[in-house]
């Protein structure tokens, strides 16, 4: 008799690697695999309306005491948390779900669920949520330490000009500046913890099985042929868009911006949000504001809880900033993303880069404005600004008037580099659509995928 795949899913427990994640686990489910998707037990609750999916939901401690989920490095408490703790509870999980698990798919930053999959018998899969060329510059995150290139001598190498030092020896890849692989190489601490992190647990996917990537063939064709080399099952089925259940909200969605777009012309709005992670300085904020405020276009931010140092939302945009966008602006705390791009009000996207952000971007066909800070923010803005031309890219330094000027030309689109961004940009919104088609590449990888999670008994 023939035994049904059954794959249980598990993400790091950020939006970034949950919505991925979640599409995953439309599509599989949608395939005909039997699906359970594991949250941490904090999470769960406030997923419950994502649980109204055909599929199952069950939950793991993360095993993080209450004051560190308001810490400042609560992002790495959670990772150290999860490490020390949720491998057994995730291997008895497996063990005890009915009919038995057959295949784990995990996100990237929880390579300790490719032990659990190893002492339950079962292949385990890897969906890395970032761009191939974000998932290559992490693998060789290790090659630039044991090179020299990182960690930073002092200070004075993050000015210097030492981050522009030309970097071609990585296969697949254009000449690239070293900062333009990730922050980590940034990095003054001399025990390398946050780098060796980082390439540690993207390498660790060479014990998957398969590593599942949100982009497509075209989109990456180079880089995706060099990791082919390294990885022989690579699986390139994005970009990933919410199924019609919707993608994730850890916050309550504002369902009045889409109202508000709707009263806006077409192409005329700047969608700006920094992800679900990001936190900006006072000053930070202050000069992205203004430099809004003084484009004179109208946008729509996103000001989640905690963008702001010090826990702080919107109440930390400076004092007469709204009156001084004149009834122009729309400050949502969190928004449906992907039903705010494809909107027909919106024309262009201040972005950090993240992958997700950028996946739906291309996916929508709105250029956009990159102000990446890190990880792999800085090879997703290089290549959509450089090697996609679909991408005005922000000093480091914020300043207001580089804010107002970029947005001013992405969003009046007069220039020849404007025009030339627009045409890209639906260039590959038309080669994302075409690759998720029936019978696109992206549409195939899938098909791949699932018969490979069906090959449990190997
Ligand atoms: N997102 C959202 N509403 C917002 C801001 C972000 O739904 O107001 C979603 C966005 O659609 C994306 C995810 O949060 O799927 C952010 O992921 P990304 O990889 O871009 O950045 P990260 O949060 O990991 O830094």
């Amino acid at each position: 008799m023939e035994r049904r795949a059954h794959a249980m899913l598990f993400p790091f427990p950020c939006p970034g690697h949950i919505n991925p994640t979640l599409k995953l686990a439309d599509l599989l489910h949608a395939r005909g695999v039997h699906v359970t998707f594991v949250n941490t037990e904090h999470n769960h609750e406030r997923l419950r309306r994502e649980r109204r999916r055909g599929f199952r939901f069950e939950a793991v401690p993360d095993g993080l005491a209450d004051e560190d989920r308001v810490a400042p490095d609560r992002t790495v408490r959670l990772y150290l948390s999860l490490r020390r703790s949720c491998g057994p509870p995730l291997a008895e999980l497996a063990r005890r779900l009915v009919p038995p698990v057959t295949c784990v798919v995990l996100s990237g930053l929880v390579s300790f669920a490719l032990s659990a999959a190893e002492e339950v018998g079962v292949p385990a899969f890897v969906l890395w949520g970032t761009s191939a060329c974000g998932f290559v510059g992490t693998l060789r995150l290790r090659e630039l330490r044991q090179r020299g290139y990182t960690p930073l001598n002092d200070e004075s190498y993050l000015t210097n000009g030492y981050l522009d030092t030309p970097i071609d020896w990585i296969a697949g890849m254009p000449t690239l500046r070293l900062g333009d692989i990730s922050s980590f190489v940034r990095t003054l601490d001399p025990q390398c913890f946050a780098l060796r992190v980082e390439e540690d647990e993207a390498n660790s996917c060479a014990r998957a099985r398969g590593v599942i990537l949100n982009t497509f063939e075209d989109l990456e064709h180079d880089v995706l042929a060099a990791l082919r080399d390294e990885f022989p099952r690579v699986y390139t089925i994005g970009p990933l868009a919410a199924a019609a259940a919707g993608a994730l909200s850890l916050w309550e969605e504002d369902s009045e911006c889409v109202a508000w777009l709707d009263a806006q012309a077409d192409g005329s709005v700047l969608y700006v949000s920094f992800g679900s992670l990001a936190v900006l300085s006072l000053e930070q904020v202050a000069e992205l504001a203004w430099g809004l405020a003084a484009s004179d276009r109208p946008f729509l931010w996103a000001v989640r809880p905690g963008l702001v140092a010090g826990d702080r939302g919107a109440d930390a945009l400076p004092e007469g900033f709204l009156a001084a966008t004149g009834g122009r602006c729309f400050i949502a705390e969190w928004c449906a993303q992907e039903q705010v791009l494809r909107h027909r009000a919106v024309g262009g996207f201040l972005t950090h880069s993240g992958w997700n952000s950028t996946a739906e971007s291309i996916w929508a066909g709105v250029p956009m404005v990159c102000w990446p800070g890190f990880a792999d923010q800085y090879i997703n803005c290089r290549y959509a600004c450089e090697e996609w031309g679909i991408g005005l890219r922000l000093d480091e330094a914020l300043r207001r008037e580089q804010v107002a000027a970029h947005v001013e030309e992405l969003m009046a689109g007069g220039t020849d580099r404007a025009r030339e961004m627009r045409r890209c940009a639906a260039k590959w919104k038309a080669a994302a659509w075409k690759a998720t088609a029936p019978g696109g590449s992206s549409c195939e990888s899938l098909d791949r995928l699932v018969d490979d999670l069906r090959l449990w008994e190997e």
